[in-house]
């Protein structure tokens, strides 16, 4: 096993069920305003920390939540300098929460506690195409993961943004469908909207591997559609990233 090259470790740990996720006390390096409403977050590493991780997965960061409380909230790791030791998140600007709040008020030096990397929404090489869908919180994973599939995949992308100012370049070696869905002034959130395109979008020959990722309950209707029409279980990987009126974590959408 220890033979395997990193990826594979890792992959090999995902599997083996939930990993005891490592902490780490890391240090703002900068934070700057990126596409798509995101506010970027450049994290220094401890010095010999060991970090890993694979496109796709995310950390938990300890925000301050006001009167020296915090509050769990997940981040996609977006990119890794391995030369610099440093993660960056982007961290989308939805309101007047902490995520938000702590990313536009970080400074250089600040210090944060983060756990992981955590999450299993992570590229599945054995598949003969792949589909993803999510919003905006997710194009930190979907970009990442595209940017790092090899080249003989194939990829169909559906990401929900608010309109075409919104939606950024995702680059890949792989070959990929991308297609953005506008919500035109509508809330993020519970919506027709991804729904409607993946019960449109025809399922191509072969086997097929679904990452639906989002808002929960968009994320469960999707699951049920594939499901429906032929993937089975294992052929999906789902994941609630958010929803309305929950505060920070993650739900389960397995059924
Ligand atoms: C594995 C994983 C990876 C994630 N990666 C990212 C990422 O890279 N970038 C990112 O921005 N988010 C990401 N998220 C989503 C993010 O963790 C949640 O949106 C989180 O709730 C944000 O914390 P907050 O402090 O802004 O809001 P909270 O204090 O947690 O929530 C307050 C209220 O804000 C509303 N709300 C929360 N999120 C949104 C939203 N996106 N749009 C509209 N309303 C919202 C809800 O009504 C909620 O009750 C990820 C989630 C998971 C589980």
């Amino acid at each position: 096993m220890d033979n395997l090259p990193q990826g594979d470790l890792l992959q090999a740990a995902l599997r083996r069920g939930r990993p005891k996720l490592p902490s780490y006390t890391v240090a703002v390096v900068e934070s700057f305003d990126a596409p798509s409403n995101m506010r970027r977050v450049v994290l220094s590493l401890p010095q010999g920390s060991g970090f890993d991780y694979l496109p796709g997965q995310a950390v938990v960061m300890m925000i301050p939540t006001g009167e020296g409380e915090f509050g769990r909230r997940d981040y996609t790791i977006r990119t890794m300098d391995r030369q610099a030791g440093t993660i960056s998140v982007d961290i989308l600007k939805h309101g007047e929460t902490p995520g938000p709040r702590w990313a536009l008020s970080a400074r250089p030096g600040d210090r944060i506690d983060i756990r992981g990397p955590r999450g299993r929404t992570v590229f599945q090489k054995d598949a003969d195409w792949h589909l993803f869908t999510g919003d905006e919180t997710c194009i930190p994973a979907i970009a990442h993961i595209a940017e790092t599939m090899p080249s003989d995949a194939k990829a169909f992308i559906f990401l929900e943004v608010e309109g075409s100012d919104y939606e950024v370049p995702l680059e890949s070696a792989a070959d990929l469908e991308v297609r953005w869905l506008h919500r035109r002034g509508e809330p993020a959130g519970p919506s027709n909207l991804m729904a409607s395109a993946i019960a449109d979008f025809s399922l191509p020959a072969g086997r097929g591997q679904a990452y639906l990722i989002g808002e929960t309950s968009n994320v469960r209707r999707q699951r049920h559609d594939l499901i429906a029409r032929g993937l089975t279980r294992e052929q999906i990987l789902s994941e609630g990233y958010w929803r309305p009126g929950r505060i920070g974590g993650h739900d389960h959408v397995d059924d």
